[in-house]
């Protein structure tokens, strides 16, 4: 089988005018083509989704007019278990996003040893501009829409950009009702009424910080007393602020999608959640002076945690960070070109699918919880949490010292490792 660059281009379905964030995957995975051996043969099935459902979200509006919706599940590869990945509800959804979004899923459960394929899902509108009934309406049709693959056994959304425990408990209704009985392990991340876990909400966050901690670790730059500077303050930066104070940091800016501030002594963070929960953004927040975007990504500091978007880190704001460490809180947050720059610069970045594992982590945890209808304590889950990570962060950094890579790459190659003999293994049907 021959291994081709750009396969982006040879799928007909994408828009090859904006092959982002697709492309930065495909060359994640070229980069492991060479520490694969004889797997390598298999490679090209991570080049391809194994499955793409596109579907249209009709529903009414609350002023009687009819609004169509795009909608999307992808599911990337399904070789060590059912699909696992969020869904997300954005005005910039697109169907080479959702692609992107899976394949990471895909790396993301086999680096961490969680026995999942990838998948992801999401729908092309900004949730901001519906109301609480249409946003429940947008999400029933879109679960009976994707009815046909997702289930507890097949593939199981979880919250990501602009979803959250309520769109999971409308899901978790929705499929219910659909299948006749109540299926609460088709999403991860609900209401714990419902059957979620424990520990759920804030395990992404949490993740970050045991990744920052491990890394600092080897480093010699310890979280307590750091300099942290985070992009996005929600369910992931939001929590990860949190859990660095909690542990002697100080997060001196931070930036959400309606501008970006600072304070040297430090932001005080639980204000700031409480400014968001009650505002719905940092904007009018008192706790910092207003700082330009630019500024924002040249403050001095130990950290600097992206937990917002794809395609932040751009080459040219890679040369002007002013950081020891990435931890990537969001999904794709760095393109390949700013990768090489930060590891140019020596700073070292810790990747997505490490640094943000934990959410699917616990997710797999709440998993196993509905399965079995027996429910663990909250610090046996933070514990099982730590254990995880901490293994996973010590293999993947094992694995970039041992063939000298970097750590993103690292944990590329034991994922695509265990997902390629998975294939092998397994065979072509027929
Ligand atoms: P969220 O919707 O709770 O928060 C997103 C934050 O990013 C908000 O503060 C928003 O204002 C900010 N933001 C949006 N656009 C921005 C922009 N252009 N510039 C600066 N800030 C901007 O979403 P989340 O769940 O925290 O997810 C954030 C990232 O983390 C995403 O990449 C997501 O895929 C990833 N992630 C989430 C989870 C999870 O469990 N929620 C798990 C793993 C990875």
């Amino acid at each position: 089988m021959t291994i081709m660059a750009n396969h982006h281009s040879s799928l007909s379905y994408l828009d090859t005018a904006r092959p982002e964030p697709w492309a930065s995957f495909i060359e994640q995975i070229d980069r492991v083509a060479p520490h694969l051996g004889p797997l390598s043969h298999w490679l090209e099935t991570l080049k391809r989704p194994k499955r793409i459902l596109m579907v249209d979200v009709p529903i009414i509006r609350d002023d009687g007019t009819i609004g169509h919706y795009e909608g999307y599940r992808v599911q990337h590869n399904l070789s060590r278990g059912p699909g696992k990945g969020g869904v997300r509800f954005h005005p910039a959804v697109t169907l080479n996003e959702v692609m992107a979004l899976a394949g990471w899923m895909t790396v993301k459960n086999a680096a961490l040893g969680l026995p999942f394929g990838g998948a992801k899902g999401g729908v092309r509108i900004d949730p901001r501009r519906f109301s609480r009934a249409e946003l429940e309406r947008i999400t029933r049709r879109y679960t009976s829409e994707i009815g046909i693959v997702i289930g507890p056994d097949k593939d199981i959304p979880a919250p990501d950009v602009g979803t959250n425990e309520q769109t999971m408990a409308w899901m978790m209704d929705t499929y219910s009702v659909n299948v006749g009985h109540t299926a609460s392990g088709v999403v991860t991340g609900k209401p714990i009424a419902l059957g979620g876990s424990l520990g759920r909400q804030e395990a992404t966050g949490r993740g970050v910080y045991i990744a920052a901690r491990e890394a600092g670790l080897r480093r010699g730059i310890p979280v307590a007393g750091a300099r942290v500077v985070i992009q996005g303050f929600g369910n992931v930066g939001g929590i990860a602020a949190r859990i660095f104070r909690e542990n002697g940091a100080k997060a001196i800016a931070l930036q959400d999608a309606d501008g970006a501030i600072a304070n040297p002594a430090g932001i005080d963070i639980p204000a700031a959640l409480t400014h968001v929960a009650a505002h719905g953004s940092l904007a009018g927040f008192a706790g910092g002076e207003a700082i330009s975007g630019e500024d924002f990504w040249q403050m001095d500091c130990e950290y600097f945690v992206p937990a917002a978007l794809e395609g932040q880190v751009t080459p040219a704001r890679a040369r002007n960070l002013r950081t020891k460490i990435v931890v990537e809180g969001a999904n794709g947050p760095t393109t390949p070109a700013a990768d090489d720059i930060l590891h140019e610069r020596n700073i070292l970045v810790i990747p997505d699918v490490l640094a943000n594992a934990g959410g699917v982590t616990v997710s797999y945890f709440e998993w196993v919880q509905d399965f079995s209808s027996f429910f663990w304590s909250e610090e046996e889950i933070n514990a099982r949490l730590e254990s995880i990570m901490v293994k996973a962060f010590a293999a993947i950094w094992q694995m970039a010292e041992e063939r000298q890579v970097s750590i993103r790459t690292a944990a590329f190659i034991i994922a695509c490792q265990r997902v390629l003999a998975a294939r092998e293994q397994r065979g072509l049907y027929p």
